[in-house]
């Protein structure tokens, strides 16, 4: 149905009434308001005709004169808006009712509209009964105001019907009937008291519904209506009240209370009504109960401010309190809060091993051991995953925090029982105390960050309070991870080259390639510093790989110049990142294939912590790499793991013992008879055994008696540059 400008003669068996039948035009712009506004009330005996508005003015004439007028305004310019303009200059229709449309909640559109005179408002979204009700409402002012008619739009749904009463029935009792059960059909309250609320006018049925209270009770005493007030909002809406008579109208929202304590939230609108001469008669409101509307508003507020899964506060939450304390540390020198974060240990095992279902009710789990750990002005928050973070309120020492944390591993220790699981959490605990430096909550989030990682640096399972090394030591990470992301483009990696024997003939078997960075300020920065720093970064996958290509080049050098060379290995370290890198094996082909060197002189040596951490696929593919003649190394054994008992799983051709177990090596001691089973074992699965860091013959005198295969270490040489290597094979030569 198009929108412009028609006429509508809803139900045509009363169509030789039409003269009779109460005519209402719909002014607007929007052609989907007129839609709906014609759906609802095509179902009554009405004429419409409807404007989109700009062509209003222009076509009046042509149409029979209406009985009222709906209209959407412009309300930031209503007083210069063309149609409204010309209504009110109209002889025509300067007195015919007008009902505007306004958007839901707009007081100010209301209040200037009155001002104006309109009639009445209809809130959008349209509903059904409110705009029948409202331009009932119009029908029988008009029609008592001119007694020559009188029609009235159904108000109830199932019962629409035009009642046309013949002029000598249109009496002041019939109509007062009409629009007392009109009104009573209502779920909104409507009420009417004189203007110096000494007693009230008019009372509808559904003020006892919404109230809880007879109507005789307000009657009898008008004052009850600010008794029954929620004694925490009486005051404002008494004030609103006050301000009234300046404003004419007041719209506001408060709570009451029944008579059975049951607190409900209402909708409060206020009009002042106003003589010929503009004295003020009475006071006319609409009150409705928008009690479930509240809730639903609470419900999502709430949901705004709490994590899902554990109702606990999420991040906004948390961090506007810690704002709050941080602000109120500032106007009090005295009080002191203490933040912590909290991240599980070993939470992604849970959740991959156990499915997600149990993961999310281990954290249910932990939210709830959390909060039995603290007082009830302490906030427990979940930041997501697996992070929570705790605000200890007023803290009186350092200590207090401690202790918390102290009481939160403990409980951690207990196995946690989930859907007929067993499972035991652990957790890295951060800490920080709030000091004058800190400007705002993230700087303290941050602080207990860097706690955190410490803490779990340390050995997981433990807690660390933040201090000035760990913030400096921090400060230190950050600026190398900011340098190293231009230490490869400015040439200040090297790579050294160190010497690997083979016990049994003293022949140079391999050369470790093992990385320098010559910072411009600092000087030269361990690869043990800054590996780990790449690796979290991601960084080691670029430096990885010019350290494999530089050396698989080198290497190539030296076999087309040193016959020595042919069947010299080179090693190259690999981390974790890197062997789990999905395009590893053919960017190892294609280095091979573009340095010219064969598989069989690379190894790849992999620490045997990230060995034991890899599944099942980073073994097929180190199978892949084997196929390719390859060389495997298992890097830095014993380790803290001495995982014998794996051994088996690797597809490796050797394993480097660290230089902790060789330097604790003594004649009779019980590091060489380790060290010894070792060997036996890995010979027994055909893995050839390094010795790392030898520095003494007598370290290498062992070493050779328990039957160790190759060696490594200062002894023989330090770390080399290519140069050096060259002078070695010409010494060696
Ligand atoms: P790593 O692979 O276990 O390398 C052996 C480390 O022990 C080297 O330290 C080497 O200089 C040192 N070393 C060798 N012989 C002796 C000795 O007799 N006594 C003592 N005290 N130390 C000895 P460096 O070069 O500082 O490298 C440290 C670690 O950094 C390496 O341990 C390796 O894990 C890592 N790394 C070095 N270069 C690379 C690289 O290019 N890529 C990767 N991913 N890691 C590298
Ligand atoms: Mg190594
Ligand atoms: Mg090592």
């Amino acid at each position: 149905m198009t929108a412009a400008n028609q006429t509508i003669k809803s139900n045509p068996i009363f169509a030789d009434q039409l003269d009779r039948m109460p005519v209402v035009w719909i002014i607007d712009k929007s052609s989907h308001n007129i839609e709906i506004l014609i759906s609802i009330l095509s179902t009554q005996n009405l004429q419409i005709h409807t404007f989109i508005d700009d062509t209003f003015a222009a076509n009046t004439d042509s149409f029979a004169l209406p009985n009222v007028i709906l209209i959407t305004p412009d309300t930031r310019s209503i007083e210069e808006y063309q149609p409204w303009q010309f209504l009110r200059s109209s002889p025509n229709l300067q007195h015919i009712p007008i009902i505007i449309i306004v958007e839901y909640c707009d007081p100010i559109a209301k209040t200037k509209a009155f001002n104006l005179g309109i009639a009445d408002y209809i809130v959008k979204p349209f509903h059904r009964q409110e705009v029948l009700n409202r331009i009932n409402h119009q029908l029988l002012i008009r029609s008592s105001q001119n007694c020559s008619q009188s029609f009235q739009v159904s108000a109830k749904p199932e019962s629409i019907s035009l009642q046309i009463l013949p002029s000598k029935q249109c009496d002041i009792d019939l109509r007062k009937q009409q629009l007392e059960s009109i009104l009573n059909s209502l779920d909104d309250s409507v009420w009417s008291i004189k203007p110096d609320f000494s007693a009230f006018i008019y009372l509808n049925n559904a003020t006892e519904k919404i109230y809880g209270y007879p109507n005789s009770t307000f009657l009898e005493n008008p004052a009850f209506w600010s008794e029954v007030i929620h004694p925490e909002d009486r005051g404002r809406v008494i004030s609103a009240h006050n301000h009234l008579l300046n404003i004419g109208f007041v719209h506001h929202e408060y709570r009451i209370i029944r008579p059975s304590g049951e607190v409900r939230w209402i909708s409060d609108r206020s009009y002042l009504v106003n003589d010929a001469q503009g004295n003020v008669v009475r006071i006319d409101g609409i009150i409705q109960d928008i009690t479930d509307q509240k809730n639903t508003q609470q419900q999502l507020e709430h949901n705004a401010l709490h994590d899902g899964l554990t109702g606990l506060p999420n991040r906004n939450l948390f961090m506007d309190r810690v704002d709050r304390a941080l602000q109120y540390s500032k106007r009090h020198p005295r009080y002191q809060f203490a933040l912590m974060f909290i991240d599980l240990d070993r939470f992604k095992m849970i959740n991959d091993n156990l499915g997600h279902l149990v993961g999310d009710q281990f954290l249910q789990a932990i939210a709830h051991l959390l909060s039995s750990c603290l007082r009830s002005g302490d906030t427990v928050a979940r930041l997501g995953g697996d992070e929570f973070t705790i605000l200890i309120d007023d803290i009186e020492s350092y200590q207090e925090p401690l202790v918390v944390a102290d009481r939160i591993l403990n409980k951690l220790q207990q196995p946690i029982e989930v859907k007929k699981q067993t499972i035991s959490g652990s957790a890295s605990i951060g800490i920080v105390i709030s000091t004058r430096d800190h400007e705002s909550a993230a700087d303290l989030l941050h602080d207990a960050d860097i706690a955190m990682y410490h803490a779990k640096s340390l050995g997981k399972g433990r807690y660390a309070l933040f201090d000035k090394e760990m913030y400096e030591q921090n400060l230190r990470i950050v600026q190398i991870d900011s340098d190293l992301r231009y230490a490869l483009e400015r040439q200040e990696l090297e790579i050294l080259y160190q010497p690997i024997f083979a016990l049994r003939t003293n022949q140079l078997d391999s050369l470790e390639a093992l990385i320098r960075w010559n910072h411009p300020q600092r000087g030269l920065i361990s690869p043990n510093e800054f590996i780990p720093i790449a690796e979290e970064t991601g960084l080691i996958i670029a430096i990885g790989d010019w350290v494999l290509s530089q050396s698989c080049q080198q290497m190539c050098k030296w076999q087309s110049q040193f016959a020595k060379a042919q069947s010299l290995k080179i090693n190259v370290n690999l981390t974790c990142h890197q062997i789990r890198e999905a395009q590893l094996v053919e960017k190892l082909d294609r280095i091979l294939r573009e340095t010219g060197i064969s598989g069989k002189n690379l190894r790849l040596e992999i620490t045997e912590a990230t060995m034991m951490d890899q599944g099942e696929d980073t073994i097929l593919m180190l199978e892949k790499l084997r196929s390719r003649g390859i060389l495997l190394s298992i890097d830095d054994f014993g380790q803290g793991y001495s995982s014998l008992s794996y051994l088996h799983r690797f597809p490796v051709n050797s394993l480097k013992i660290d230089r902790s177990f060789v330097e604790k090596m003594s004649f009779g001691g019980q590091n060489l008879e380790v060290v010894r089973t070792i060997i036996l074992l890995a010979h027994t699965l055909q893995i050839a055994v390094v010795a790392e860091g030898v520095e003494t013959r007598q370290q290498l005198a062992l070493l050779k008696e328990i039957d160790c295969d190759y060696a490594q270490g200062y002894l023989f040489s330090r770390p080399l540059s290519a140069l050096d290597v060259e002078k070695l094979f010409l010494h060696q030569a």
